[in-house]
């Protein structure tokens, strides 16, 4: 018999194997989960909504087909936390924001429909920063998650419920949306793997859009090989997004296994990184690429002297594409209704229920994006900020020409503490600096644990960048990354995290 911290720190794929062998079933697991939850959450606050009956009848399903004989799926029965930012029939989306209170979607989002197919049990919906805004989960309506590693620190974000419920051994799976690093971050500062893959490589149908030129689902997990059989669970294409790419999917899941990094040119990305990143951070990413340079990579380094204007590029773009898509919150058609007395106005009402639905930081962003847009900013602004994406592809496309990959670390920082940045927007923002890129190219990029800054114990992540649809690259130098490191620490990161208080195990 398994004890409960045998279940929850178990990978995805040891999970699914046990499934199939009968040597545990997928409501033991789930329930091992949901009993995890119950223990830590007032600690961590990685969820939003836990549906612990879908999650239980999804697992005894599971449990059914196999005792029928009938075929599953490579991670059938495994349980999974889903950002609360894709629609999902079994719970409220909410998006971290009082605007879409009490409103339960109608439809599965495309990736939540794939994960339901291929037998996943979905636990709950997890907490972000409203509508995906942020980079600490702080800005979430519904009060921050905290950083399993350190609970006085953030988990990142905008995905940091995601990302805290694989550190807090909640869920062995989540998926995350990654529209300027929100995959990435939080991993980076979590300990965990989290990837972005190639913009229109996994459907945005039923993801309530951000910016929908930048926004990207992606998988979540504590490794290489867990995330990557997730990407191919949700990844292809759906013609129910008209940016969805129409090709196969990347061999993510040989990649992940073959971890051969022989021959493979890494390029080190001179523009990020160095001056102003921590001193932990700059030596265990320095310390990476000797480690891959020994594994028989070739490195080398490329400039992209257009990255240092991604950051003032992407806070034109993304709100001006925010303002418009957060325009249909509107007091008519979800959620909230402030002010509805029967006598006001309908342009009352929805100005009532704006003021009172949305945030400082989501009100900050239409602000902006409003302005950005407006005739006779137009090109100056947004004009100048479309440019300036197209520059910062070329030199994309010039650094691919010269290297497979392309590295970074994934922060400037480690996990910084609850509240220390809530005031001064712009240092918040300073968190997305190296991930940015990827979200105006378009690119695959993922953030993998490289280990902790010596100064506070914190994880450090490095950022892997391919070429579109080379998302399988990704996880060959991850999972190169990922056998070598756990050989030398004789066992996982997530092994060395801090026991949380209320946790049997
Ligand atoms: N932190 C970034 C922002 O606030 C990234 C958001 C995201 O990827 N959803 O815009």
């Amino acid at each position: 018999m398994s004890t409960p911290s045998d279940t929850t720190h178990a990978t995805a794929v040891e999970l699914a194997g046990r499934i199939a062998s009968g040597e545990q079933s997928a409501v033991e697991i789930t329930q091992a989960h949901l009993d995890r939850i119950a223990a830590v959450e007032p600690d961590v606050h990685a969820f939003l909504h836990v549906n612990g009956e879908s999650a239980l009848a999804a697992a005894a399903a599971v449990d059914v087909k196999r005792a029928a004989g009938e075929p599953l799926g490579p991670l059938a029965g495994v349980p999974l936390a889903l950002k609360d930012v894709l629609t999902w029939t079994g719970a409220p989306t909410t998006c971290g924001s009082r605007i879409l209170e009490g409103w339960t979607p109608p439809y599965n989002a495309t990736v939540t429909q794939r994960l339901l197919d291929a037998d996943l049990v979905v636990l709950g919906k997890t907490n972000l920063d409203e509508f995906a805004m942020g980079s600490s989960t702080e800005n979430s309506a519904y009060g921050p998650t905290h950083n399993p590693w350190d609970l006085d620190r953030i988990p990142g974000g905008s995905g940091g419920g995601s990302a805290a419920s694989l550190a807090a051994f909640e869920a062995p799976l989540a998926i995350g949306t990654d529209t300027g690093g929100s995959i990435r971050q939080p991993a980076a500062v979590t300990g965990t793997v989290g990837v972005k893959p190639t913009y229109g490589g996994t459907s945005r149908y039923g993801l309530v859009a951000l910016a929908s030129s930048l926004d990207q689902p992606g998988p979540c997990a504590r490794t290489v090989l867990d995330a990557a059989l997730l990407h191919q669970v949700i990844a292809g294409h759906d013609p129910l997004d008209s940016t969805s790419i129409d090709a196969a999917v990347p061999d993510v899941v040989s990649a992940a296994k073959s971890g051969d990094v022989r021959g493979m040119k890494i390029g080190v990305v001179t523009e990020l990184g160095g001056e102003g990143y921590a001193p932990g951070v700059e030596q265990r990413f320095r310390e990476s690429v000797e480690l891959l340079a020994s594994l028989g990579a070739e490195i080398v380094e490329v400039s992209c002297p257009h990255f240092v204007y991604a950051m003032p590029a992407y806070y034109l773009i993304l709100p001006s594409e925010c303002s418009s898509n957060l325009a249909k919150f509107d007091a008519m058609r979800f959620g909230l209704r402030v002010g509805d007395d029967g006598t006001t106005s309908a342009e009352q009402v929805m100005a009532a229920t704006r003021e009172a639905g949305f945030g400082p930081e989501v009100k900050r962003r239409i602000i902006l994006g409003t302005y950005a847009l407006s005739s006779g900013y137009y090109d100056a602004y947004y004009g100048q900020a479309q440019k300036v994406r197209t520059l910062i592809s070329r030199d994309f496309e010039a650094a691919f020409g010269a290297a497979d990959v392309l590295i970074s670390p994934s922060t400037p920082t480690t996990a910084f503490r609850l509240g220390e940045k809530v005031d001064d927007p712009l240092a918040m923002y300073m968190n997305d600096l190296c991930t940015i890129p990827s979200n105006l190219a378009g690119n695959a990029s993922a953030s993998f644990p490289v280990g902790l800054a010596p100064e506070d114990g914190l994880p450090v992540g490095l950022q892997v960048m391919a070429p579109p649809l080379a998302d399988d690259r990704l996880y060959r130098v991850g999972a190169a990354l990922e056998r070598a490191l756990t050989a030398q620490w004789s066992g996982h990161l997530l092994d060395r995290i801090p026991a949380l208080s209320g946790a049997s195990a």
